[in-house]
């Protein structure tokens, strides 16, 4: 029998260094990751049985014991779940950084997790957990069904090595020993485990048992007490999902709330109902206070838990709602499918699709009382995840309207710790206005200072601030009330439809001068035109209206995708003093060098408006210079 001495992967170590160092807080959680991973060994034991019974052994009686050794300062955790092979174990718990661990590392350099130490129960440390409150720790795992008693023994004292060798066990599954440290002997004293499970582990299906020590009345000796040991269930493995609304307490919701997710901040809202008729199911869903830290990775697991009938069939069950509810969790008990379903039938199954319409509607009803009921809560929600929501309006057709009415934004009439619905702005819609004016951009301040909403501030018109990624590409085609949403950078705006005539006039005036100005920049923009837009800034670029978002336009390039050169308008604002300058100049002399330079000027200043940089930064400040001397020696006489 050989033994192998391994070394932990780098993130491993990292993890473990931070587990025995640095954390000290809630060190009792070891007990709930220890029984959480038992548990879901016995889940899977139990659903791979259904199609292979030879894995229960004659073992039927699924449970997880606790056994404490005062002598030895060893507590053990046993199963009779899954069990692993010896590749297993090395990978399980070794070499492969549970999903997760590099970004919780961060995290905890994190100043937010620094201050908050309680951030860090929303990582699930998992098995690591235990060397909080071991100094060595020994797992000895045997898989169910292999035919034989030939087992594997892993072993670590946290010292960045783990060691395996074969050696036999009796029944299937796993035990986990810790080997104690001196000061965390509580966790051997039966009302301290008591304590933990109950808080951590209640709702656990599976019973948590322990042999406890009771006094009986003796047989031999009437009027004499004698001290047994009998095993005792200490969960009450009461499956709080299908407990009466009224039986169950506020903390009992979070508590199981925290078991669900693993996050350690209280839930935002709790959902709990039973539906009846054509599909028969209770929901247990919850919408988190904050953003689960890895939802945006692409491993990200969402979904409820499955349970047909009690028996959990699978975690992270994604048919079960739509990606633009991701956020929520909790747990799914259906009637009415096979205890045997995979994750293929799910796929196309008809309960599915029903449970799956009738939870969406739930939330999405739920989260518009809130909006009604419990604004300032509905608000933190919407700045947590209105983000995700959101991409509903793209994805979910049918239910477009519905989500339309739990949008929130800022907006250039309002300060920016004000959202208003589109119910409120198309309220607050001046007289002749038919759109619903927004403008992209990456942050309030930028979005309200933006020149292109000259024409609205005049004008009184509000104009949402796009400053998500996702909302050109949501607004683009959104309607509301049946007006229609319209950019202020892109397309024509015109405000002012009564002055057609002054309009004309105008056009007319420059219209040599427009050609010009098309003829000298024909390489740069497909267009230049007078703007309905501008009022003080003389100049701006716009896009036309099916052209891409210029914010749109960043976020994809600077993703590194290959984005075709769109050319832009460039549009002068009429009224400016410049273009009435430049028109004398040019009736005075076609062919001038100080109007082809005041032109390049323009363009410059157009793609800095637009937070782009000048075609030729050099020239530009050279240019500007040089005027600027021009003007201060004619001011100095
Ligand atoms: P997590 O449980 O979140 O995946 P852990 O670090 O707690 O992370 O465990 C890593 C893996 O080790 C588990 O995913 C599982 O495959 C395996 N494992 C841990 N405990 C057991 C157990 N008691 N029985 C079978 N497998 C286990």
């Amino acid at each position: 029998m050989t033994k192998e001495n391994l070394e932990f992967k780098t993130e491993v170590k990292q993890l473990l260094d931070l587990m025995i160092h640095s954390l000290y807080s809630h060190k009792e959680i070891f007990l709930r990751e220890l029984i959480s991973n038992a548990s879901d060994a016995i889940d899977k034991a139990r659903y791979e049985s259904l199609t292979d019974s030879s894995l229960m052994e004659n073992d039927r009686e699924w449970k997880i014991k606790l056994t404490a050794d005062k002598e030895a300062g060893t507590l053990t955790l046993s199963d009779n779940g899954t069990g692993m092979t010896k590749d297993e174990i090395i990978r399980s718990l070794g070499t492969i950084a549970h999903s997760g661990t590099k970004e919780f590392l961060a995290a905890l350099q994190s100043k937010e997790v620094k201050d908050n130490p309680a951030l860090i129960g929303q990582f699930g440390v998992g098995f690591y957990s235990s060397f909080m409150v071991a100094d060595k720790v020994t797992v000895v795992t045997r898989k169910a069904g292999s035919g034989s008693k030939k087992a594997v023994k892993w072993e670590s004292s946290a010292d960045g090595r783990f060691t395996v060798e074969d050696t036999e066990k009796e029944g299937k599954g796993t035990d986990v020993t810790l080997h104690l440290k001196e000061d965390e002997r509580k966790y051997l004293e039966e009302w301290e485990l008591r304590g933990v499970i109950r808080k951590y582990s209640d709702y656990i299906e599976h019973p948590v048992v322990m042999d406890v020590e009771k006094e009986q009345d003796s047989t031999l000796k009437k009027g004499e007490k004698v001290k047994i040991k009998e095993e005792e269930t200490l969960n009450s493995r009461k499956a709080i999902w299908l407990k009466d609304k009224a039986d169950i307490s506020e903390e009992e919701y979070k508590e199981f709330y925290k078991h669900v997710s693993h996050d350690f901040m209280d839930p935002a809202k709790v959902i709990h109902y039973k539906a009846e008729g054509t599909s028969e199911f209770v929901a247990l869903l919850y919408i988190p206070s904050n953003m689960p830290f890895d939802i945006y990775y692409k491993d990200y697991k969402m979904g409820p838990t499955l349970y047909v009938k009690r028996v959990q069939i699978m975690e992270h069950c994604e048919q079960l709602i739509p990606r633009y509810l991701r956020f929520v969790k909790g747990v799914i008990d259906s009637s009415d499918l096979p205890l045997n379903v995979s994750r293929e039938i799910l796929q196309s199954n008809r309960q599915v699709e029903i449970i799956n319409k009738s939870i969406t509607k739930k939330l999405l009803d739920t989260l518009g009382e809130m909006k009604k009921n419990e604004y300032d809560r509905y608000l933190s929600f919407y700045k947590e995840f209105g983000r995700i929501l959101k991409e509903g309006i793209h994805f979910d057709f049918s239910r477009k309207e519905a989500i339309s009415e739990l949008l929130l934004f800022q907006s250039m009439n309002k300060t920016a710790d004000l959202y208003i619905s589109l119910q409120e702005y198309v309220d607050g819609m001046k007289e002749g206005q038919e759109e619903i004016y927004y403008i992209t951009g990456t942050s309030y301040e930028e979005a309200k200072n933006s020149p292109y909403l000259e024409a609205f501030k005049e004008k009184g018109y509000d104009v949402l601030m796009m400053l998500d990624e996702v909302d050109d590409f949501i607004a683009t085609g959104l309607e509301y009330k049946g007006k229609k949403f319209k950019s202020a950078v892109k397309g024509e705006i015109d405000l002012d439809k009564s002055k057609e005539a002054e309009k004309k006039e105008t056009k007319k005036k420059f219209k040599a001068l427009i050609e010009l100005i098309r003829d000298q920049l024909k390489d740069d923009v497909k267009d230049v035109r007078l703007s309905g837009r501008l009022k003080d800034t003389a100049c701006c670029l716009v896009g036309d209206e099916m052209d891409m978002d210029p914010q749109m336009e960043k976020l994809l390039k600077s993703m590194g995708q290959d984005i075709p050169q769109n050319k832009r308008i460039l549009e002068i604002n009429p009224a400016h003093p410049i273009f009435e300058a430049m028109n004398r100049l040019f009736e005075k002399e076609q062919k001038s060098v100080v109007l082809e330079e005041y032109i390049k000027l323009l363009y410059d200043q157009a793609l800095l408006l637009e937070g782009s940089k000048p075609k030729d930064p050099t020239a530009f400040a050279n240019t500007i210079s040089r005027l600027m001397v021009k003007d201060a020696e004619r001011a100095a006489g």
